[in-house]
């Protein structure tokens, strides 16, 4: 599958990484919105939060346990995340990500 973050998960394409388990691999934005930002994705493709069902949100779980462990690692205790599901949210990538945006005052939500 053509997959940018697939062919990031695979090596194919190389990454700052962050963090790394059996499921999820989290890697810095390759254009940053803010001083911290960071990326955490499922390693299986999921085409984003619409494609989430029963059997994979388990991994969902998974990335919200390891957010908090991401975010001592950055030094950040406040941040936000983000998940953009459709290309009228925001999504440029059609692969599950979460954005974990710190490191400065953030505006309201548009
Ligand atoms: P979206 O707009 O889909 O919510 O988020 C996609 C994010 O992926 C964007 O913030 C964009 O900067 C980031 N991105 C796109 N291509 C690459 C890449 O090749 N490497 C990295 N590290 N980030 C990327
Ligand atoms: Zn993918």
């Amino acid at each position: 599958m053509d997959c940018l973050f697939c062919k990031i998960v695979n090596g194919d394409i190389p990454n700052n990484t962050v963090y790394e388990d059996d499921t999820v691999l989290a890697f810095y934005d390759i254009d940053p919105k803010a001083p911290v930002h960071v990326l955490v994705i499922p390693k299986q493709h999921l085409s984003g939060a619409a494609a989430v069902t029963a059997d994979t949100a388990a991994v969902v779980g998974h990335i919200f346990e390891v957010i908090p462990q991401i975010a001592q690692k950055l030094g950040i205790t406040d941040f936000r995340v983000v998940t953009n599901n459709g290309m009228d949210a925001g999504q440029t990538v059609g692969h599950l990500h979460f954005h974990i945006l710190g490191g400065r005052t953030l505006g309201e939500m548009g």
